[in-house]
């Protein structure tokens, strides 16, 4: 909790492009229930869904990626509402999650994108409402985690990892607050975030993974732009800036800043915060595709806010109302995508005997990081795995088809 994950969006949702990531997702959403459920929902857990809105009527392609998602179910867990009317597209105006449908609802009317969703621009002609979907507080649930691990008697031991030597087990050196500690492990599991690889190195392994930078903000929505109750919103078209005639000039004339005045990727973000009686916003793109060295320092960029809130005022225009004047308080924060190519976590045997790794969580770590700790204890104490297990280990690599249609695919970054 000391790194990305503490800077999380803090958002799950169980929509993917493969049945593995589906599966797994659905996993760690079941075990996220399970946690809620025992904890009197001490996590936050809220489940809206993930609303995906186009101005295209024509979503064939990513009807096509749901249909490869969730394979023989698609047909059952896909509902289409064209009426200006359906009383079967389950309303969200609660947070609750249990009792929720799953499965997809499409909506392609305008009338009823209206309906339910006042404040979306106009032009919009689709929307493809993901159900399981939503979030938690990620920081509840990593104290439920070490207050669990505490009772049961786990010793935790904060330092930074210096070096790893590899002879009868593993001998670990660790700086710490009170000097330099050794550790003796039989085991190792790697679950360094971004400095996964600098782990790895350490006993010779190189590791399939790099990291971009990606930023949000969030900030007290003074103005009620955003209702309590809208869904993880995303803008799925790219677009233009709205930047006023004079600024686009400008951007176009330096070098460094044309590209602000260009073409923008879509799946832009929004979504309120801080629960139904809350009062702030988070608002994300990760547009950001550069592969670069993780430090501790991170490299926020001060135009990032401006960006993505004009970026987000497409979808929700009531949000231009904060052009110029976003709140002082403005958090503008982010964090390090660690990921492979494919956007695949790495979870399993790491090389040499007894060590693992448990990383490359991408832009999905709050929402996978049940199931990836569950697959990997499993791994660690040889107990039965579930069928996505060989796939999310490096031994994929070896297989050409996957490798081949992961390659091919959309990779679900958002
Ligand atoms: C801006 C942003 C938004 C995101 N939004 C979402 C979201 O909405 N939903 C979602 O599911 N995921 C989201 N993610 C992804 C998620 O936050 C990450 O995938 C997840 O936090 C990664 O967890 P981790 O434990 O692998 O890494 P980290 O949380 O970075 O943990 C790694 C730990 O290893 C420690 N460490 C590293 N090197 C050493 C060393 N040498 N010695 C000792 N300790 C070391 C670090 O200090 C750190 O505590 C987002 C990420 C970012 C950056």
């Amino acid at each position: 909790m000391a790194f990305t994950s503490a800077q999380s969006g803090e958002n799950y949702r169980n929509w993917w492009p493969h049945p593995a990531m589906v599966a797994f997702t659905n996993r760690s959403i079941d075990l996220l229930e399970e946690i809620a459920k025992d904890s009197n929902n001490r996590i936050n857990m809220n489940r809206r869904g993930y609303a995906l809105a186009t101005r295209d009527s024509n979503i064939d392609p990513l009807l096509s990626q749901l249909h490869d998602g969730l394979g023989d179910q698609a047909d059952a867990l896909i509902r289409f509402h064209t009426g200006d009317t359906a009383d079967s597209y389950a309303r969200f105006d609660k947070p609750d999650w249990d009792g929720v449908p799953d499965g997809v609802d499409i909506v392609q009317n305008k009338t009823l994108i209206k309906d339910r969703f006042p404040g979306y621009d106009p032009d919009i002609q689709s929307i493809i409402h993901i159900r399981r979907g939503g979030d938690i507080s990620g920081q509840q649930l990593g104290m439920y985690m070490l207050e669990y691990l505490k009772s049961v008697g786990v010793t935790r031991l904060t330092g930074d990892v210096k070096a790893i030597s590899r002879q009868n087990g593993y001998t670990v050196e660790l700086e710490t607050s009170d000097g330099m500690q050794t550790v003796q492990a039989d085991v190792l599991v790697n679950a360094a975030g971004p400095f996964a690889s600098q782990i790895a190195k350490m006993i010779g392994v190189e590791l399939p993974v790099y990291n971009t930078f990606q930023q949000k903000i969030a900030f007290e929505d003074r103005e009620g732009a955003i209702p309590r109750t809208l869904p993880f919103s995303i803008d799925l078209d790219g677009q233009h800036i709205d930047w006023s005639d004079e600024e686009r000039e400008m951007l176009l004339e330096t070098p460094e800043f044309a590209w602000l005045a260009q073409d923008m990727p879509g799946s832009i973000h929004c979504r309120p915060d801080g629960g139904d009686n809350g009062k702030w916003v988070k608002l994300g793109w990760a547009y950001n595709e550069k592969p670069e060295i993780a430090s501790t320092e991170l490299p926020l960029d001060d135009n990032f806010p401006d960006i993505v809130l004009r970026g987000a005022a497409r979808l929700n225009p009531a949000l231009k109302v904060y052009y110029g004047q976003l709140p002082r308080s403005m958090h503008h924060y982010g964090g390090w995508y660690t990921m492979t190519e494919e956007n695949w976590p790495l979870i399993g045997a790491m090389g040499p005997p007894g060590a693992f790794m448990n990383c490359a969580m991408s832009g999905f770590g709050t929402m996978a990081a049940c199931a990836s700790g569950e697959l990997c204890a499993a791994i660690v104490a040889d107990a039965e795995l579930p069928d996505y297990a060989t796939e999310f280990s490096l031994d994929r690599y070896k297989d050409e088809d996957l490798m081949s249609t992961l390659k091919a695919a959309n990779k679900g970054v958002l």
